[in-house]
């Protein structure tokens, strides 16, 4: 059909715009503190639409508070954060800095995807109305769509006969690969990863890292990740970003960031987890 052939040659000047270098998620110069302790020390950090980013570090390094961050979990005590068009904190207006308003948070919110090291499913709830309990009271989705994504969704990750079972029935692998469900299910344009097989027997991890890894080569989801399993950050990621005391200390491609590393922190850091 012709509309298969549509593209920048048309002249379609929304085309670029989905383009890779659209940036989707800034910081600037985002400083955190918990009481005198400073976690995020006026960082900077663009992440591109489509890119699949992980964050690596020391334990402590302040990897987990970017995430908490984009979640709107915490908010800084000084910086821009900016996700899409959206702001988080607070935008210039008429040269002025308000703050961001709810609608801004709310949007983001709606748009990001998030899965912790502890699954935190909905334990009253059986599998398939964990998946469809927020795009149905969030997104407003009737609830035989819903129904039906959550069925796509758990075929992707492998669990389509466990369905109608409560999470404590499942092992911590295929618990997490419901709550991976359950963020794709709300469609968002980000996945956030938290240490997202730490908490998981060793045997179980590979299922999950295999399901993480299928997402990131089959769909256009930016992907941010906190992860220690190195082979497969190398696998997945456009950009490994190094953290030490709250700043990024290097970042480029996991060949380079692996092999080459610049940094003596990143080469003592690779040395002991590698
Ligand atoms: P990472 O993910 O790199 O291990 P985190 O972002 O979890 O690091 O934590 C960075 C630092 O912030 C740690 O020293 C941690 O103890 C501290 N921290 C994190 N959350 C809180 C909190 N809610 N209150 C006080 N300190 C915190």
């Amino acid at each position: 059909p012709p509309n298969d052939q549509a593209g920048p040659a048309d002249g379609n000047p929304s085309r670029t715009e989905t383009g890779t270098d659209t940036e989707l998620i800034r910081f600037d110069s985002v400083t955190k503190r918990f009481g005198t302790h400073t976690v995020l020390d006026s960082l900077d950090m663009t992440v591109y639409s489509g890119k699949h980013v992980t964050l690596i570090g020391p334990s402590g390094s302040g990897k987990t508070t970017i995430l908490r961050l984009l979640m709107t979990l915490l908010k800084p005590d000084e910086g821009t954060i900016k996700v899409g068009p959206h702001f988080l904190t607070h935008e210039e207006k008429a040269g002025k800095l308000v703050p961001a308003g709810e609608k801004h948070i709310r949007e983001v919110r709606k748009n990001i995807g998030m899965v912790f090291q502890q699954f935190n499913l909905f334990p009253n709830m059986k599998v398939l109305r964990n998946i469809t309990e927020a795009p149905v009271h969030v997104l407003g989705l009737d609830k035989d769509a819903a129904e039906e994504r959550a069925r796509e969704l758990l075929d992707l990750v492998g669990l389509t006969e466990h369905l109608d079972k409560y999470p404590t029935q499942l092992s911590g692998g295929q618990q997490q690969r419901v709550a991976i469900a359950r963020a794709l299910a709300m469609r968002p344009q980000v996945l956030l990863l938290d240490e997202v097989t730490s908490a998981l027997d060793p045997e179980l991890v590979a299922g999950v890292l295999d399901v993480l890894r299928d997402i990131a080569h089959t769909t256009d989801i930016t992907m941010l990740c906190v992860t220690h399993e190195m082979n497969f950050a190398r696998d997945i990621s456009d950009c490994v970003m190094m953290f030490d005391s709250g700043r990024v200390i290097e970042f480029g491609p996991p060949e380079q960031i692996f092999s080459e590393p610049e940094h003596e922190r990143t080469r003592e850091f690779l040395s002991a987890v590698l």
